[in-house]
């Protein structure tokens, strides 16, 4: 029985300060349409086509299955470049996993457990709920809101349920018991945390610190090198810096000063996200701090590339027409704007050594 109305002899909830208000209040106010309203949307073919990518990235770096079979193979990764390494239980961190889009994928890659979090606890409530209503195989979850660019994860979960801390000092005896992360997830959310290099770090720390040895991080975020070419064919003299289409829309506000940390642009997308502060990702500083914490990458593609790699794949070719990113004559179902727009972003895979 959930309480209808906020508690009296508790504070309001504190409305965030700052761009990360900005975003918490954008997501937290998105309504969870159903399956029926969304199919209405004028960028369908583009959502699913976003779906369809995140379903590769899951089936070929997060597939317990599918991973343990690969690795009998000769090359140790079966068709697949830079192949699924992971053989573990399927215990995935969804890091900034919002509405729970991707509940299904984990089922479909046959996980055995999730842990969902997210600053939004709205999209958490629905991402639970999602979660819940969840037919076929079911699997193990724990949801809860956190800002996991500030703070660390033991502030939302049991330490238990995080996992081995490869860490383990003996004079602070933090050892943790439980199963470490097969995966860490974070799709089309690590680039806000590119605000301060305190926030990315906090959330490397977050990413690697449960996960395990030879464990992989996936994830998707804008391709830099694609924004600041598009910022730098702007004429020199211009003084609105926006470039786009009918489907997507990029500000930046000012054109010289390109800080590896806090290099914000707006950004818009139609029927997805309003007009948010975002930061650019420079993707060798990205690899660099990365490797601080022990994740190097195997994968890297643009969203256009991961289609050409796969469409003609016995497994993933026919997933496309199933997700309906394109028909059965193999027509798209995004128009020339929607495939551009597809292309802002980049789809990655790190594994932990
Ligand atoms: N991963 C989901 C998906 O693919 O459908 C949601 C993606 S949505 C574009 C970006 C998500 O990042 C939002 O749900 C937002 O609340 C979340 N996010 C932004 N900043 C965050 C932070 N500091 N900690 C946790 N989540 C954050």
């Amino acid at each position: 029985s959930e309480e209808p109305y906020p508690d009296p002899d508790q504070p309001p909830a504190k409305k965030l300060a700052g761009d990360v208000g900005v975003v918490v209040e954008h997501y937290n106010s998105r309504p969870d349409v159903g399956v029926v309203q969304r199919l209405e949307s004028p960028i369908i073919g583009l959502k699913n086509f976003n779906n369809w990518v995140k379903s590769v990235l899951i089936t070929r770096f997060a597939h317990p299955v599918l991973a343990a079979s690969k690795s009998k193979t000769a090359n140790g990764g079966g068709s697949f470049r830079g192949a699924p390494r992971n053989v573990g239980s399927g215990k995935v961190l969804d890091m900034g996993c919002g509405k729970g889009g991707d509940m299904t994928k984990w089922a479909k890659a046959r996980v055995k457990e999730l842990v969902g979090v997210d600053i939004a606890a709205v999209s958490i409530d629905q991402a639970r709920s999602r979660w819940e209503s969840l037919r076929g195989p079911k699997y193990q979850a724990t949801f809860a809101a956190l800002d996991c660019y500030t703070k660390p994860l033991t502030d939302a979960f049991a330490p238990e349920l995080l996992g081995v801390d490869p860490y383990y000092d003996i004079e602070s005896g933090t050892h943790l018991t439980g199963e470490p992360f097969d995966v860490v997830s974070m799709q089309f959310c690590m680039h806000y945390a590119f605000e301060t290099e305190d926030k990315a770090r906090c959330m490397l720390e977050n990413v690697s610190r449960y996960l395990r040895r030879g464990g992989v991080f996936i994830g998707t975020i804008p391709n830099a090198d694609l924004l600041l070419e598009h910022l730098d064919a702007l004429p020199p003299n211009a003084t609105d810096l926006s470039f786009g289409n009918s489907v997507y829309g990029i500000r930046f506000e000012q054109r010289d000063d390109r800080p590896m940390f806090g290099h914000k642009y707006w950004f818009y997308l139609k029927d997805a996200v309003d007009d948010v502060p975002e930061y650019v990702v420079r993707w060798d500083n990205f690899v660099q701090m990365a490797a601080e914490y022990d994740l190097y990458p195997i994968y890297k593609e643009e969203f256009h590339h991961v289609f050409e790699e796969h469409q003609e794949h016995p497994e993933f070719g026919p997933l496309m027409v199933r997700m309906k990113v394109v028909d059965a004559n193999g027509e798209s179902a995004m128009d020339e704007d929607q495939w551009e727009a597809a292309n802002i972003y980049i789809a990655f895979a790190f594994e932990k050594r």
